[in-house]
Order: C-alpha cells, then structure tokens, then sequence
C-alpha cells in the first residue's frame, strides 16, 4: 500500500502505522521517529532539528524534504509504504506531489484519522516511548503501560515521557496543528485522495483502511 496517515498529534497515526505493517511489507515511515534518532545521535541533522521539536514547533520544511527525498527512494519503499506524520505543511505536501510523479510512484489513498480533542490530550497526557532510537515503541500508562519496571517490552530499554510532551509543548503542538497541518485536508480532499475515519479504536480503524484499500483494487 502507498498511503499518508493525517492526524493531530496523539490521533494514533504511530500505532495505525504500525499494525498496518504487519498486513504486507510496506514500510512505515515516521518522520518525527527519524528525527528523535538523529537527535539522539547528536548528528547534523539532529542538532539542526532539535531546537524545534522541542518547543513543539515544526522542522523546517527544507530539511524534511531533504530527508524524505532521499528515504522515499530507498529499496525497502518498493514494496510500499506509509507515511506517518508527513507532510505536515501545504508545501510539503506540495514537494511531494512533484517528487512521487517524478519517481512515477501513485498514492492509494489520504487517511484523515479523526478523534474527538478531549480523547487527544488524554492521550497525550499519558503516552510513554521506549526511549531507544530505533525501537520507539508508544506505551499508554493507563491502556497500555510498559513493564512494571517501566522497561519497553520490545526491547526492554527504558520507557520515557518526551521532552514535546510536556503541558506546554503539546498545547503549542496541537495549534501548530490546527494552523499548519489541518489545511491538508482541503488539498487533499480536492486532489480526490481523502478518506476520513472516526478513529477511536486503532484495531477498527485499520480493518477500515483495509476494506477501503481491497474496494479500490
Ligand atoms: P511526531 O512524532 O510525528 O509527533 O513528530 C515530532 C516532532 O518532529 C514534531 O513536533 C516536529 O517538531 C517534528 N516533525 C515531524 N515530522 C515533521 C514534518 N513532516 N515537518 C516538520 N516537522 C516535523
């Protein structure tokens, strides 16, 4: 499948993304999971885009395509993917479309994950991640807590809050939401890409996404 997975933060596009890998071999590709790891690394790039997932506030649109340009032309995206948190701007978005007709590539389809906002910040409030970069598995200390001893367990390093995930980053997240990422479903909506699902349940969203896949093919 080649899908892009739109959602305010803590919409569930991460575990979506997720369970839909284990249906074929497409490839999630989170662009905030990217970035964390080169944060960690302290690389170029993590030093560069740091300060601003910090805050809250989002990359610079440059720098993501520069990563995205190059991810999404790697071998493991020939069987599919699907795209979690990106593109998060009308340019990206715009980028996008210019680069997958380059690369002669063809969207199945927009997902637009919809979730009530009280059941977003609750969410939010109280979502952990395993803090090694190339595991990053989300834990809920209410729904889905990590081991007792607050160990991921997928790998079993440390389970943490995020630095964006305290009170006054995640309000600074969501209305960079609201004023940056939500104008994509316009632009999708108009390109005939859009399909929107109430998704309070991960599990039912993505049976949704499968019956709307298998009903295009
Ligand atoms: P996420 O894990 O998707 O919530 O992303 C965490 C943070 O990474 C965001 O708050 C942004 O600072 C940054 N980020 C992730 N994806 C993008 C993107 N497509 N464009 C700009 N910034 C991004």
């Amino acid at each position: 499948m080649r899908i892009i997975l739109l959602g305010a933060p803590g919409a569930g596009k991460g575990t979506v993304a997720k369970l839909l890998t284990e249906y074929d071999e497409s490839v999630q590709i989170s662009t905030g999971d990217i970035l964390r790891k080169a944060v960690k690394e302290g690389n170029e790039l993590g030093k560069k885009a740091g300060q601003y997932m910090e805050r809250g506030d989002l990359v610079p649109d440059s720098l993501i395509m520069q990563i995205m340009e190059h991810r999404l032309q790697e071998e493991d995206c020939g069987k599919g993917f699907i795209l979690d948190g990106f593109p998060r701007t009308i340019p990206q978005a715009e980028e996008l479309r210019d680069l997958l007709s380059r690369l002669g590539i063809k969207l199945d389809f927009v997902v637009n994950l919809e979730v009530p906002k009280d059941v977003i910040l609750d969410r939010l409030t109280t979502r952990r991640t395993c803090a090694n970069p190339s595991c990053q598995e989300i834990y809920n200390v209410k729904s889905n807590p990590p081991t007792p001893e607050g160990k991921c367990r997928k790998c079993g390093s440390p389970v943490i809050q995020r630095d964006d995930e305290t009170e006054e980053a995640i309000f600074n997240r969501l209305e960079t939401y609201n004023r940056k990422t939500a104008p994509l479903i316009n632009f999708y909506e108009h390109e005939g890409l859009l399909k929107s699902f109430e998704s309070l349940s991960s599990n039912d969203t993505v049976r949704g996404i499968q019956r709307h896949l298998a009903s295009k093919r």
